[in-house]
């Protein structure tokens, strides 16, 4: 066995149980260091830290699976973690549709693994997660004899790693647009061509709080993607709901599903790019109940965060104005790089330039199957506000 020896000072992150060991926090490795290989990492006075996988090419150069010295990484292993990710599901209450694995609040850091009733779509994100793929695969068959099982490897960080973009079946090949519902709404989810595994499971909870907001209400959704904040809007008795979108693909299929639902006289999409829409709309003076706003991550590192912080403001200012004196403000942020409380100031600053006042209804994070674990930040990323705007 490989063993990876820390600095003498060792980061509040280590020392937090975080799983991601730097290469620049590793004082020595002892044996070998292939891509991929099985190692023990211990303190710099040779305590077990953890045993994990190790990565020369990565900047994070061991990812940690376990604290337990006594617990072998092998087949067994992976299908117990599964079994574990699971039950935690169940037990808070998922039966159908969920994030079975978080990558690291699961322990099993680089793995994405959504479950859209009987098929499921995988990430492995980094190159020792990779190389237990089959094992991966095989435990899913053994515990839920899935209709289908597929990656969606088609993603840039796997190149960090060195590894390949690269996306299909990874059981017999089967039908990738299937069907699931959500909260009573069905939808059509395209496992092969949609955004990141096919659908966004994390708003799940969030799309049945605007219940009561949308009632008999017009409503503006931007960055609509396939249309699932709007069709729950059409769905809990919204008057009229336009979606937004600038893929076109996805205002086809967004389309589509308002058909699924019959919901396609009171629920349109449109292809644009909605910063100019909503700044053109905004000027001219039109006003809706509610409007939704759930942007694309901005950024994806620390160097464009202020950028992503300006885009933020501008669009959440111009959906401010769009709404009418005593109407909703639905708005999200999925980047973990702007933290909980810069997004709140971000909307305050919005909120000052566009002269209005709000109200808070809720603040939330993410549906509960993507556990958070206080203190590791990459595990605590979704924002999500609705304010009266007054
Ligand atoms: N609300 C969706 C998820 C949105 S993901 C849901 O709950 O499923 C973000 C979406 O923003 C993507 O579909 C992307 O195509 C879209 N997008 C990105 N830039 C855009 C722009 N400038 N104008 C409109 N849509 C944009």
């Amino acid at each position: 066995m490989t063993h990876v020896f820390l600095k003498k000072k060792i980061s509040r992150r280590i020392e937090s149980g975080h799983p991601w060991i730097f290469a620049n926090e590793v004082n020595s490795v002892e044996g070998d260091a292939t891509g991929g290989a099985t190692v023990d990492v211990f303190t710099h006075d040779k305590k077990f830290v953890g045993r994990g996988y190790i990565n020369p090419k990565s900047q994070i150069l061991v990812r940690l699976l376990t604290r337990d010295k006594s617990e072998t990484i092998d087949e067994a292993f992976f299908y117990n973690r599964l079994l574990e990710a699971w039950a935690y599901r169940q037990k808070i209450g998922y039966t159908e549709n969920c994030r079975l694995v978080f990558g690291e609040a699961d322990y099993l850091p680089a793995l994405i693994i959504d479950k859209f009733n009987d098929y499921f779509v995988l990430q492995t994100l980094a190159l020792g997660m990779d190389r237990w793929k089959p094992a991966i695969v095989q435990a899913l068959e053994r515990i839920f004899r899935p209709k289908g099982i597929y990656e969606r490897n088609d993603v840039p960080v796997r190149e960090l790693e060195g590894l390949p973009q690269q996306k299909g079946p990874l059981s017999a090949p089967f039908d990738t647009t299937i069907r699931l519902r959500e909260n009573g709404v069905d939808f059509y989810v395209d496992i092969d061509g949609g955004q990141k595994t096919g659908y966004f499971l994390d708003q799940h909870d969030n799309r049945r709080a605007i219940r009561h907001i949308v009632k008999d209400a017009d409503v503006l959704g931007a960055f609509c993607y396939t249309g699932s904040f709007e069709m729950h809007a059409a769905h809990y008795g919204a008057k009229s709901v336009l979606g937004l979108d600038i893929s076109a693909g996805a205002v086809a299929q967004a389309t589509r599903n308002a058909e699924l639902n019959g919901l396609q006289d009171r629920c349109r999409f449109e292809a644009v790019n909605a910063f100019d829409v909503l700044k053109q709309w905004s000027r001219e003076g039109r006003q809706y109940d509610v409007v939704m706003l759930d942007p694309p991550a901005f950024t994806k590192s620390r160097e464009t965060i202020q950028r992503a912080i300006t885009g933020y403001k501008e669009i959440n200012l111009r959906g401010m104005q769009l709404v009418k004196r005593g109407g909703f403000l639905v708005t999200s942020s999925c980047t973990n790089l702007v933290r909980p409380e810069t997004f709140l100031e971000t909307i305050q600053l919005a909120a000052k330039d566009a002269k209005r006042r709000l109200r808070q209804v809720t603040f939330r994070a993410q549906a509960s199957d993507h556990p958070i674990i206080e203190g590791w930040e990459n595990t605590n990323y979704l924002k999500f506000l609705i304010v009266q705007v007054i």
